[in-house]
């Protein structure tokens, strides 16, 4: 098997056999190539205000363009990229990229960019992130560092301590796909976070009164901490009336819009200030 045979050792099967070892073995040696070939880009994602639906963020959100395979999500490399510690380029490109990009955005448009638990776990990240904001020039209230609870899993001071001498460079740390660890009300006593992102398994089953009550819950914990709550994976008018019901601050999804290219970034924020066909109910928290 390949895996007993080790990291390089190529392996060679049929279509049908579907050896998910060999498979990774193969993108993972391609992921390699692929970060000193730069073929990544970064996709942006609007983050909207419930209440003025005017666009507030986009989420920076990595795709890999492969020769043969086109684009693969990065559901799949992001994990490889995280096992081979290649996450640590790949992270502090974005980190680079996005700013970039971002600090010719008008007005106080912010960027959120993933930061994965590898990185916080090796030394450098503050200064990435400073050099990042130093070499673009964006201010730093216009960074967002979006955490999954998986970084706070170590129980380490020291991420903890990183995550205050983030925010004190202004620097703002959301806590991402909220509701899905094992301990989520334990995180937030570690940190306090400037937002909470709920997690799309939640916004899905909004119809549903006890998810709803948990959203609510939520959000009265963000009116008491003072965090923004947003809600994540918004794609039905059904869906985006629950959420403002509900008191979510803001909402990404489908329902505005996928990930977009860079070059589209200005067009969708003009876009959605001219749209006047708003849906007729009206949003009762904003931020
Ligand atoms: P995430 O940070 O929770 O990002 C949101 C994901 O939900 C994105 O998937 C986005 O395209 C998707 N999404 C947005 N709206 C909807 C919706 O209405 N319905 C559904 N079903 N999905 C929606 P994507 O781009 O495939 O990224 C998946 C995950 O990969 C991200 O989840 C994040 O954890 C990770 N990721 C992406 N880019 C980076 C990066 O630059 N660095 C790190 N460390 N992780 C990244
Ligand atoms: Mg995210
Ligand atoms: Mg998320
Ligand atoms: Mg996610």
């Amino acid at each position: 098997r390949a895996k007993k045979a080790g990291r390089n050792t190529f392996c060679f099967y049929d279509d049908g056999m579907g050896s998910d070892v060999s498979e990774r073995t193969l993108l993972e040696l391609d992921l390699r190539d692929a970060v000193m070939r730069s073929e990544f880009l970064l996709h942006y994602q609007p983050i909207v205000d419930a209440a003025s639906r005017t666009v507030r963020a986009f989420e920076a959100l990595m795709r890999w363009t492969h020769p043969v395979r086109g684009t693969i999500p990065p559901t799949e490399f992001i994990p490889l990229a995280e096992e081979t510690g290649l996450i640590v380029a790949l992270g502090s490109w974005a980190l680079h990229e996005a700013c970039r990009e971002a600090a010719s955005w008008p007005g106080d448009l912010r960027v959120a960019v993933n930061v994965s638990a590898v990185q916080f776990a090796r030394p450098g990240l503050e200064k990435v992130v400073g050099d990042a904001l130093s070499a673009s020039g964006l201010p730093a209230h216009r960074l967002e560092l979006e955490i999954t609870e998986s970084v706070l899993m170590s129980d380490a001071e020291s991420v903890v301590a990183c995550l205050h001498r983030l925010r004190d460079l202004g620097v703002r740390i959301a806590l991402d796909d909220f509701g899905t660890g094992y301990s989520s009300l334990s995180y937030l006593r570690r940190f306090p976070f400037d937002k909470i992102k709920i997690d799309r398994s939640f916004i899905r089953d909004i119809s549903d009164g006890n998810t709803a009550a948990i959203v609510r819950a939520i959000v009265g914990l963000g009116e008491r901490t003072g965090a923004t709550i947003t809600a994540e994976g918004v794609e039905t008018a059904e869906q985006f009336e629950g959420v403002c019901r509900e008191g979510c601050n803001q909402v990404q999804g489908y329902l505005f819009s996928e990930p977009l290219r860079a070059s589209r970034v200005m067009n969708f924020v003009e876009e959605l200030a001219l749209r006047s066909s708003t849906p007729s109910f009206v949003c009762a928290r904003s931020t």
